[in-house]
């Protein structure tokens, strides 16, 4: 079992928190209720935090000239909340960006919330949806300020590979914060060997860039390193690990052990890859494998590969909607 560092998550406070949705309900959710035993969320509700009372009437995106500039208005009578969402939202994500934050869950489909695929009308009253979806207000100056950090909406997050993609990439990158902290080529080079194997998972590109830097030929400062470091880390973890990418990373782990291995076991190994390739079986089978041979064969470098527990464990489910929303 690996030490986690905490990571820091703003959280719609509508999901498992408060009851502060337009309706007067909150969203339970059975992943969020686990997942808080592992982060620190931080709560929050724009619309109520902007004054709006609970229960309320709805509100809405809308585009008076059918472009991406949406404004927030009361679907009933059109009052426009614009400003004053606009005020709060930059005033709370700037005090934000002091503390380390390492990801955001917000309400899927909410007009201040929404990540995406948020309802977007012409005008208020009766009037029915434009055919392009937006972001709600919030949410788009979430990305302003936070143009790095990992997004997901709740409704997202029911779908297993993203939800897999997601805790990845918030535990890694907090993980990361501690390599900033030492700002030493030594807790650099400890991150980039621990992580050798889940970078190669997501983009071996990125991963021989990011040697190259720790390599350090060129003597450059320590700092500038490890934030160029860290750039090519948020675009490595950006991009979701593919089972061709998964067999090419399993088959230069399987390299240590093959001359140990019977001939039937190779065999079966490279059956059970072929099975995961025909997606017959999950990525975790054949890891699985190469997890019992690390400690069968007490191999102490792969011992500490973040590949074998990329999150705590306790936060595997196996539920998915199968909805790549
Ligand atoms: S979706 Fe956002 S604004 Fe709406 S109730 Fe939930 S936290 Fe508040």
């Amino acid at each position: 079992m690996r030490d986690f560092t905490t990571p820091n998550i703003i959280l719609s406070k509508c999901i498992e928190h408060d009851n502060c949705r337009y309706d007067g309900s909150k969203i339970n959710n059975d992943f969020i209720k686990t997942l808080q035993s592992y982060v620190n969320f931080i709560t929050v509700c724009p619309e109520t935090s902007i004054g709006l009372s609970t229960p309320r009437d709805t509100l809405r995106l809308i585009s008076k000239d059918n472009t991406d500039n949406f404004d927030l208005v009361f679907s009933k009578n059109g009052d426009d909340l614009t400003e004053k969402m606009d005020t709060f939202s930059h005033s709370f994500l700037k005090n934000l960006c002091d503390n380390d934050i390492d990801g955001f869950i917000l309400k899927s489909r909410s007009p201040s919330c929404g990540v995406k695929d948020v309802k977007v009308y012409k005008s208020h009253g009766k009037s029915p949806s434009l055919p392009k979806k937006g972001v709600g207000l919030f949410a788009s100056k979430v990305y302003e300020y936070f143009p790095d950090a990992v997004v997901e909406d709740d409704g997202r997050l029911t779908n297993f590979n993203i939800r897999e993609h997601f805790l990845t990439k918030i535990f890694t990158k907090s993980e990361f914060k501690n390599v900033q902290k030492h700002n030493s080529m030594k807790s650099l080079i400890d991150f980039q060997s621990k992580n050798k194997y889940l970078l190669m998972a997501h983009s071996p590109g990125y991963l021989k860039k990011m040697g190259k830097l720790t390599a350090n030929t060129q003597s450059k400062d320590i700092s500038d390193i490890i934030h160029e470091y860290e750039i090519y880390l948020n675009k490595a973890l950006s991009i979701s690990s593919k089972p061709n990418r998964n067999i090419n990373m399993l088959l230069h782990l399987f390299g240590y052990f093959s001359k140990y291995l019977s001939s039937s076991e190779k065999a079966f190994f490279l059956e059970t890859l072929e099975k995961y390739n025909d997606k017959k079986i999950p990525f975790c089978v054949p890891l699985t494998m190469i997890h019992s041979w690390v400690m069968r064969f007490e191999n102490e470098y792969l011992r500490d590969q973040t590949i074998f527990e990329p999150f705590p464990s306790e936060l595997i489910q196996t539920r998915d909607s199968g909805k790549m929303i």
